[in-house]
């Protein structure tokens, strides 16, 4: 395949999401001449549409900012197109291509009928006043809403987007449209947001970990120590979750180091200094003052210091690319039985290899996390009825379709003659999904 019109550096993290793809379904194309004749694989690559705009705001200062903003819908072949937004200086076109990319898969291993998306900005939230913030999402909105809509693209949130911002979000669009649409997922509770979204994809993520541990005839979470990545949304609620099964979650990080507390952490005091006063991981020495703290600057050559630690399981939670081959060594050294991805496409191409071939039970981003956008898709389904689920329907729906998800792609993996690989079973299950719906709707 040839992409002419490619930023290459740019997207090289999305050729990486492609590549990894091209690869796991080759035996699928092989098998099946009907992918080849319909050109699936050239068609499902390209996004239909990348929408690029300018977002200009007013800082605190009266100062005029400038960022770019990006939508980009990629396939709505299975239902409206539908992925969060991420705001984070590192966002270009090529990150969202990999993210949107990975979002067509995801969403179409969830069995449930929404497209693939996904959009944000290169703005910085970080030290930001809420009125910025606000004013950033009014401006972003205001280009915005010309694309979007309830049965056409719905955004959520992301890395840098949570119920704050899409509040803001949505208050604009609503002033612009008039109309009190379900165009946002991932909304405050009290105007239409979902019981359990916030939780949905750490919760989803152990979900998904207990079935494959139980499909692998593996020992169970209870009690056994847990390595967890990130102090985000995604992060805070696995660690939950864990905790709440009787597991010891040692470890957390943000962008400037890690925390290791061999007594198990205290996820109230995390959840105070990263959710209430948007701080630092190492205020927690404030409290504790005995615990382990290991700043960015002495994470080992090329590694995490978080992957150090010798656990059961690990949850990379934080972000692309975060677990590299020097990581992956160390887990298995330590006798690591189980990786699971929170964060998207966490392990290098390096790393997974290494996870596959010593027998890790390895739970890809795709398949792992999807329980934040099957909430999302529980979302939609009650805005459109107007009614509201309790939490324990969202949560008894929630850990069914991630057992469905499990199931589905260690069937998949089983069919095509590599049983135990959840990365090549999950992306034949997702990608025939989408490539069958495509067929049938012509080109
Ligand atoms: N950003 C999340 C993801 O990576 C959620 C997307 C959504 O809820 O639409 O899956």
């Amino acid at each position: 395949m040839k992409f002419e019109n490619s930023n290459c550096a740019e997207d090289s993290i999305f050729f990486q999401a492609m590549e990894e793809v091209i690869y796991s379904i080759s035996p699928l194309l092989e098998s099946d001449p009907k992918y080849k004749r319909y050109a699936i694989l050239e068609r499902l690559v390209v996004p239909d549409r990348v929408i690029k705009f300018q977002v200009t705001w007013l800082d605190d200062n009266n100062k005029i900012q400038v960022n770019t903003g990006y939508r980009v819908q990629f396939n709505n072949a299975l239902g409206p197109y539908k992925g969060g937004l991420r705001f984070h200086p590192t966002v270009n076109e090529g990150v969202l291509k990999f993210l949107g990319f990975e979002q067509i898969l995801k969403n179409s291993l969830t069995g449930l009928p929404i497209g693939g998306a996904k959009g944000g900005s290169d703005f910085n939230p970080k030290g930001k006043s809420d009125f910025e913030i606000m004013k950033f999402c009014s401006a972003f909105m205001t280009e915005l809403h010309k694309y979007i809509g309830p049965r056409i693209d719905v955004p959520a949130g992301d890395i840098g987007v949570g119920s704050r911002e899409i509040g803001y979000l949505f208050g604009e669009y609503k002033k612009i449209t008039s109309s009190y649409d379900g165009v946002l997922t991932g909304k405050p509770y009290m105007f239409g947001g979902s019981l359990m979204r916030p939780e949905a994809t750490g919760y989803g993520l152990v979900y998904f970990t207990q079935a494959m541990l139980e499909h692998e005839k593996k020992d169970p979470l209870t009690g056994k120590v847990c390595t967890v990545s990130g102090a985000g949304n995604v992060a805070i609620h696995t660690i939950e979750k864990l905790q709440e099964i009787g597991a010891i979650v040692v470890t957390c990080s943000d962008s400037e180091g890690m925390l290791y507390d061999s007594r198990g952490v205290d996820l109230k005091l995390i959840k105070e200094i990263k959710l209430e006063r948007r701080g630092t991981l190492k205020e927690y020495l404030e409290v504790y003052k005995d615990v382990n703290y290991i700043p960015v600057a002495d994470y080992p050559d090329g590694g995490h210091s978080v992957w150090t630690i010798p656990c059961y399981a690990a949850f990379p939670c934080a972000t692309q690319n975060e677990l590299t081959e020097v990581d992956a060594k160390n887990l298995i050294a330590n006798g690591c039985v189980s990786v699971s991805e929170g964060a998207n496409m966490p392990s290098t191409p390096k790393a997974t290899e290494l996870f596959l071939t010593n027998k890790i039970c390895f739970a890809p981003a795709k398949a792992a996390n999807a329980g934040g956008v099957a909430v999302s898709e529980f979302e939609m389904s009650q805005n459109a009825s107007m009614q509201k689920w309790s939490f324990d329907m969202v949560d008894e729906r929630l850990k069914e379709t991630m057992t469905q998800i499990c199931k589905r792609v260690a069937l998949t993996a089983k069919d095509y003659g590599v049983e135990g690989n959840y990365v090549d079973g999950a992306n034949i299950a997702g990608f025939k999904r989408v490539a069958d719906a495509m067929i049938t709707e012509g080109i």
